[in-house]
């Protein structure tokens, strides 16, 4: 197995899909490469791409404000995309993109290991689901993949769209937080585990 930072090498220099071509700079993911907390966003954007760090533009600012709220730091967690690079004009992400980027988050969640990861949205949410799921059905709701709890909540930017979610991205959150509280070994609803 690669090292963390083999990985980060191998993925800044990735040419596997045509976004090699277009993008600006690739988003490995940044944070703690021990931590308690995976986030799984879409795909970088115009500023992502620019600076090469995860959630930076609007969503990001999002982002941070519910961190702040439920007293999670950015330091202490992960955040990394199902994309490492920007599709152009932000479009979805291609299932051929998503194919050839997922063995990188794979990896990444591998090396980290963390107790929660958090798909954001319904293109992280599917990567972990072998029936289509819905996040306006799953968010909030604990599941279970590879012996790691999995607690899905709406995109940022989703919020940003529609502000009426803003409590219930809190609300989500102060779930994630309250799973590392309770010193659970694994997400505890095996009717929901059965979509895994
Ligand atoms: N939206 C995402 O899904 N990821 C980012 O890094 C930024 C915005």
């Amino acid at each position: 197995m690669r090292t963390f930072s083999e990985l980060k090498e191998a993925v800044l220099q990735c040419r596997l899909c045509p976004l090699a071509e277009t993008r600006g700079k690739v988003v490995f993911g940044a944070g703690d490469e021990d931590a308690d907390v995976m986030l799984v966003g879409e795909a970088p954007g115009r500023h992502e791409d620019q600076q090469g760090v995860p959630f930076v533009g609007q969503a990001g600012r999002l982002l941070d404000q519910t961190l702040d709220q439920v007293g999670l730091k950015r330091e202490e967690i992960f955040i990394a995309n199902v994309l490492k690079c920007r599709p152009p004009e932000n479009r979805d992400p291609r299932k051929e993109e998503i194919d050839a980027c997922r063995p990188y988050l794979d990896e990444q969640i591998e090396l980290i290991g963390p107790r929660v990861l958090v798909p954001m949205g319904n293109f992280a949410l599917n990567l972990f689901s072998t029936k289509r799921a819905s996040i306006s059905k799953m968010h909030g709701k604990s599941l279970a993949y590879r012996g790691m709890a999995v607690i899905p909540i709406y995109h940022p930017a989703a919020v940003l769209y529609n502000r009426s979610l803003e409590p219930v991205l809190v609300d989500d959150f102060r779930k994630i937080v309250d799973y590392l509280a309770s010193n659970a070994e694994v997400a505890p609803d095996p009717e929901q585990m059965s979509l895994f």
